[in-house]
């Protein structure tokens, strides 16, 4: 196994990453902004080194400096956590060429379902079924019209190089089609310097339901059940199930075994995640990400299994030592995306924590860098804490998330815990019965209401 482990990241994650390298007997590197000096995901590593100013371009986007790191401390490893550099091609390649391990899949594969029309195609070919659309991207207004008029409307003009639900536009009928077209490319090249767009059918009351697999570098893969994450604000997650209300163990096994085919095929390395729209029995493919997402610990929870430790093991050649047939399901898991927001209007609310006290007792679980006293710097995104419930089924899971939540203390700033202490009370989500339109519906109704 690895010596020494350099932890691309901050906040919540580094810890989490931390976490498993030290249970494993891995020393750990922290690097962290100037902003960052303090956090706490500097203190728990074995050392630190300072890769920049805050600015996260400056910092912990800065690829020479993250290398020079790992070089200066004898980091033998890179893990990139989520977000910031873990799903740049370039820089698995650049970490590689230094002679490091880049722990994620290979840089080919990074690319690959980087470029979401590309990703597509690729998984099409591999058996995965896919949302009807256009074969690939759209240039011009006359080609999106005629391509429209087969696919039927309403439709989604979406980004090619996507992501964080930035460069995705609805269009109802023809005349809100040049408009859609012209603000997603717009939005995409701002976002993400490549205004390449492609059209989707938009799905009316679909769930996001999401498949999270592993595989190691002899072509075995397993996946680990799906992770329902249909309450979004913004095509963003704000509440993770697994599994999925919605879906019973046949479908699961079906769709599971499709991916972990199709991905055998591709080669894949590493811990996945295919994106699924779910409608009427239908499972139709968004998008891949080749990383540890944000909300891995429901999977965690249900199956017992650390999505981390797996991921250190199969980077250093280790092979998977279960079977698809010893992956168990137990009870349920959810999970809530603590911001630093305010619950209503949503806008961020860095500042000074004056306290913080977390729920805890049996199956609770909560992933957090944050503590009483630790100011936070405005220059990152807000997400301070994941409060994380297991119970032996759902109905025990949302009693669990009940009391939690209200043991939850964070003084000092805005948080999204009222609006969770209300959701935990609505019908609808008691019954699982929820598209990714709910929460959008449910939080204008709130407005109207004032
Ligand atoms: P991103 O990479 O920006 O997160 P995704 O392709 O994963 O984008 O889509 C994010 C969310 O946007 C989905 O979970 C879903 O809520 C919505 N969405 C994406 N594609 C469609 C579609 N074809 N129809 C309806 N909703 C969609």
């Amino acid at each position: 196994m690895f010596d020494k482990v350099l932890i691309a990241n901050r906040g919540e994650i580094a810890l989490r990453i931390n976490r498993a390298c030290h249970e494993m007997g891995i020393k750990t590197v922290a690097i962290h902004s100037t902003a960052d000096a303090n956090a706490m995901h500097v203190r728990m590593a074995d050392e630190s080194v300072c890769v920049g100013p805050p600015l996260a371009r400056d910092s912990y986007l800065n690829i020479p400096a993250i290398v020079t790191a790992c070089e200066i401390t004898g980091a033998q490893a890179v893990h990139p956590g989520y977000g910031f550099l873990s799903e740049n091609a370039k820089f698995a390649e650049i970490i590689e060429e230094h002679g490091i391990t880049f722990i994620g899949p290979k840089p080919a594969h990074i690319r690959l379902m980087g470029d979401k029309i590309e990703a597509k195609k690729a998984v099409k070919r591999l058996g995965i079924p896919v949302v009807p659309g256009s074969d690939g991207g759209i240039a011009t207004d006359e080609e999106a019209l005629k391509v429209a008029a087969e696919i039927g409307y309403p439709l989604i003009v979406k980004a090619a190089a996507g992501g964080g639900g930035r460069g995705m536009k609805v269009a109802r009928d023809e005349s809100e089609l040049a408009i859609a077209l012209a603000t997603a490319r717009s939005e995409a090249k701002a976002a993400f310097g490549d205004d390449a767009v492609y059209l989707e059918r938009y799905l009316q009351l679909p769930r996001h339901i999401e498949i999270q697999v592993l595989a190691d570098s002899n072509g075995k893969v397993v996946h680990l059940g799906e992770r329902d994450c249909s309450l979004q604000r913004r095509h963003q997650k704000v509440w993770e199930e697994a599994g999925s209300p919605a879906l019973n163990p046949e479908a699961r096994d079906k769709i599971g075994k499709i991916v972990t085919d199709a991905l055998g095929e591709l080669g894949y390395l590493g811990v996945g995640t295919i994106e699924f729209l779910y409608e009427n029995g239908e499972f139709y493919f968004i998008e891949m990400n080749t990383r540890l997402q944000v909300e891995h610990p429901v999977t965690e929870m249900i199956t017992g299994l650390d999505l981390v430790r797996e991921q250190l093991r199969v980077a250093h050649g280790g092979l998977i030592g279960f079977d698809q047939s010893d992956v168990t399901y137990s009870g349920h898991a959810i999970e809530c995306r603590i911001n630093a927001e305010n619950p209503k209007t949503f806008r961020p609310s860095p500042g000074l924590i004056k306290d913080f006290h977390v729920p805890g007792g049996l199956g609770v679980r909560v992933d957090s860098a944050a503590y009483s006293g630790y100011r936070i710097p405005p220059n990152y995104d807000s997400l301070i804490g994941k409060l994380i419930v297991h119970g032996k089924n759902r109905t025990e899971c949302l009693m669990r998330l009940r009391r939690s939540l209200s043991e939850f203390v964070i003084d000092g700033i805005e948080t999204t815990i009222p609006l969770f202490q209300a959701l935990v009370n609505e019908k609808d989500i008691i019954d699982g019965d929820y598209s990714i339109h709910w929460l959008e519906k449910y939080l204008k109704r709130q407005q109207e209401a004032g």
